[in-house]
This record gives C-alpha cells, sequence and structure tokens, in this order.
C-alpha cells in the first residue's frame, strides 16, 4: 500500500486530481467528507458536541446547523479546543478504518484541505500540492462553485502560504492551465511513480539509482533532506537518539550524483535490528549488500534504501559513537568549511561513476575516498575542536 496525501488550496484542483487517480483505481479518502460524516444525524459525534454546545448548534430538522457551531465555537480558542477534541479522534478513527480497509496493493489518496497546517506531511509516502494561483482561485470559486468573492478570499486568507505548501511539497502540481494539462501530468505521475512506488514499498524493493552522474547542486537538496529526516522520525520513533541529511547532498552548492544520504543514530546494537521493520513498513527496504564493519558487534550498522523511483534515498543506521557514525557528521561539516576538499570529492565521485557498474560498487569507490582522507579529516576535527552539533 502507498499512502499519498493531497492538498492545496482552497479551489486549487485537489477534487479535480483525486477524481482522476480515483477512475484509475486509487482508494479516495477525503478528509472533508469524513469532518461531516462523522457528525451526521444520528451519529455519536453529533450527540457529543450537543452535550458539549448546546442544542442551539441544531437546525430545525434535527440536522448540525454550521454557522450556529461556527459561532460558538470560534469565539474563542477554549471552545475551538474542546471542538477539536471532539472531532479529531472520531475524523482519525474513520480515516484509519477506511486506510486499513483498502486492498493490500492500493494506491490511497488522502484529500486533506488542512495537511500542511496540521503538520502531517511525514505521515505519507509522498505528499503531492496542487496550486493556482489566488486571483484565479477567486474566479474559479466564484464562477464555478457560486462563492462571493469576499468569502473565497477570507478562506484562502485563513489557510496556509504557498510557501509553506511547497515546503511540503514532493510533488507540486501546477494547475493554473487548461484542466487537460493538468489530467496529463496526474496520469503520468500515476503511472510513472505512483503505482511503481506502490509495488516497491508492498515487495520491500529497494531502488537503487541507475544514474549516478554527478550534478550540479540541486537548490531543493536541502527541502528534500528536510522532509526525509521528518519522515524517518515518524517511522523511527523513540528508536532514534538523531537523524541527519548527510553526504555532499547535504553540502550546500555542491555538485553529486542526485542521491539523498540520511544517517539515522541509535543509541546501541540492538536497536539497529529492531528498526529494521519500521523502516521496512515505512517504505525503507534494507540493501541486500549489507557493510561488513570490522566484525565488531558494537558497531552495526545497517543499509536501507527508499521505495520512490523518482528520489533515490539511501538511510544508515548506525550506533551513536561508532567510528563511522562520528565520521559521517564530521565528513559533512568538513567539506561544508574546506572547499577545496569538497572539489576533490566531487572528482573522486566523477571517476567513481564512470568506472562503477552499480551503486554498489559506486558507495565502495567513495568510501575508498572517504578512508583515504580520513587522517586528514581527523586533523581537521582536532585543530578546530569539532564536535558533532545537537541534533
Ligand atoms: P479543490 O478540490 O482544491 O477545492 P476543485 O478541484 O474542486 O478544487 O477545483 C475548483 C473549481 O475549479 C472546480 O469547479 C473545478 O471544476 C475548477 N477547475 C479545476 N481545475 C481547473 C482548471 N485548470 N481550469 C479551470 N477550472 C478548473
Amino acid at each position: 500500500m502507498l499512502r499519498v496525501g493531497l492538498t492545496g488550496g482552497i479551489g486549487a484542483g485537489k477534487s479535480t486530481v483525486s477524481r482522476r487517480w480515483a477512475e484509475r483505481g486509487a482508494v479516495v479518502v477525503d478528509a472533508d467528507l469524513i469532518a461531516r460524516e462523522v457528525v451526521a444525524p444520528g451519529t455519536p459525534g453529533l450527540a457529543q458536541l450537543v452535550e458539549r454546545f448546546g442544542d442551539g448548534i441544531l437546525d430545525a430538522d434535527g440536522a448540525l446547523d454550521r454557522p450556529a457551531l461556527a459561532a460558538v465555537a470560534f469565539a474563542d480558542p477554549a471552545e475551538r479546543a474542546a471542538l477539536n477534541a471532539v472531532l479529531h479522534p472520531l475524523i482519525g478513527a474513520r480515516t484509519a478504518e477506511l486506510v486499513a480497509a483498502a486492498p493490500a496493493d492500493a494506491v490511497v489518496v488522502q484529500d486533506i484541505p488542512l495537511l500542511v497546517e496540521g503538520r502531517m506531511a511525514p505521515l505519507f509516502h509522498l505528499v503531492v500540492v496542487v496550486h493556482t494561483d489566488a486571483d484565479e482561485r477567486v474566479q474559479r470559486l466564484v464562477g464555478q462553485r457560486g462563492m462571493t468573492a469576499e468569502d473565497a478570499r477570507a478562506r484562502i486568507g485563513a489557510q496556509a502560504s504557498d510557501e509553506q505548501r511547497r515546503a511540503a511539497a514532493d510533488v507540486w502540481l501546477d494547475n493554473g492551465g487548461a484542466p487537460d494539462s493538468l489530467l496529463a501530468e496526474v496520469d503520468q505521475l500515476w503511472e510513472r511513480r505512483l503505482v511503481p512506488y506502490e509495488a516497491n514499498v508492498r515487495l520491500h524493493r529497494p531502488v537503487e539509482p541507475t544514474d549516478l552522474t554527478v550534478v550540479d547542486a540541486d537548490p531543493e537538496w536541502a527541502a528534500q533532506g528536510a522532509r526525509l529526516v521528518a519522515r524517518l522520525r515518524v517511522a523511527a520513533g523513540l528508536h532514534a537518539q538523531r537523524i541527519d541529511h548527510v553526504g555532499p547532498t547535504a553540502v550546500p552548492g555542491l555538485a553529486a550524483p542526485d542521491v539523498l544520504d540520511v544517517q539515522v543514530t541509535v543509541a546501541q546494537p540492538d536497536d539497529v535490528a529492531a528498526l529494521v521493520q519500521p523502516l521496512v513498513d515505512a517504505g525503507f527496504a534494507p540493501l541486500e549488500e549489507q557493510p561488513v564493519v570490522g566484525g565488531d558487534r558494537a558497531w552495526a550498522e545497517a543499509h536501507h534504501a527508499g521505495a520512490d523511483p523518482d528520489r533515490p534515498v539511501h538511510v544508515a543506521v548506525r550506533v551513536a559513537g561508532a567510528p563511522a557514525q562520528r565520521h559521517t557528521l564530521l565528513l559533512v561539516d568538513w567539506l561544508r568549511t574546506e572547499p577545496a576538499v569538497a572539489e576533490e570529492l566531487v572528482a573522486a565521485q566523477r571517476a567513481a561513476a564512470a568506472r562503477a557498474g552499480t551503486a554498489a560498487e559506486h558507495r565502495r569507490l567513495v568510501q575508498d575516498w572517504i578512508e583515504q582522507t580520513a587522517g586528514r579529516a581527523r586533523e581537521w576535527a582536532e585543530r578546530t575542536a569539532w564536535e558533532p552539533t545537537t541534533d
């Protein structure tokens, strides 16, 4: 199963996208629909609301009078919190029920207007944001949904900004043009990314990069690394002591192969094994080839790769204080402060890309460079009294 979070501002085109994916076979779970369903007439949810806010929130037919509820519940923060305390668990439980009922090989698309506001992005394998400029959205909402322009603007103003949504987006769909061009992109995303991604997650198939060519630094790497770290935090829970975006893509401006490296630091060797299943469940399968760490169990480590066919990711799980754990953190800081050394690594990466036939071979060649330079890195660390930054 693949869980996709779909969001975007009101009128941006979420329903247009989710409808298309439903036609392609996705299981769509609509948060707005659930929010209405859990307080429909006759539900325990509606009874709880009446108990808390009085029957002034019901209309003549005994259904929820939303404006009346809004008038009492949005009057002050305590009332609002009380409303959320009733609604959130009900919505959460119903959502979990619908997701659990989906087939094991489903692509589950959760349409959640307030995904960014609710900081839910790390709970999904992939977050897709549909974007349309605010002015265009107002026009569409007024023209096609009969809203007033004031109402449309007020709702847009109360939601997350484009910038906040961009930070959460693994995929940014621009819906400023004709519906057909959006749908063509949505179809392509379905076939080329979501369907294979789902199969990789379900079959525990790690995605190894096929192209290790050194490319110019991508200004998006830092944000991609941050999203990956946030996802791994959710997956690793209390097992992880710290999680860092490491490797050359963590060095601003440095050219590198387009593979994100992350290091998960755990407190003790047993945690390396304990983390395997949670990482697999989150879509990070163990690599077939695991490193040999000098036979020293105290420094056990495990290597996993992501399952997204469009975003190669390498995850190393290491024990706090292990030489390789410390050196990995040291290396990032050394490369960040010593551009000449960073250029040496670029050259080593280019040579490795030219020689290596597989990603594993490439890793070994780069590892050789890391070992050759380890003495200089340690000297630098001593000279600068380097210590890992606290997470
Ligand atoms: P959301 O679910 O994000 O609120 P919708 O998918 O319902 O947004 O789209 C809002 C309105 O704009 C709908 O009436 C929809 O038919 C229309 N719409 C969506 N995409 C386009 C587009 N590219 N051009 C014109 N109208 C569009």
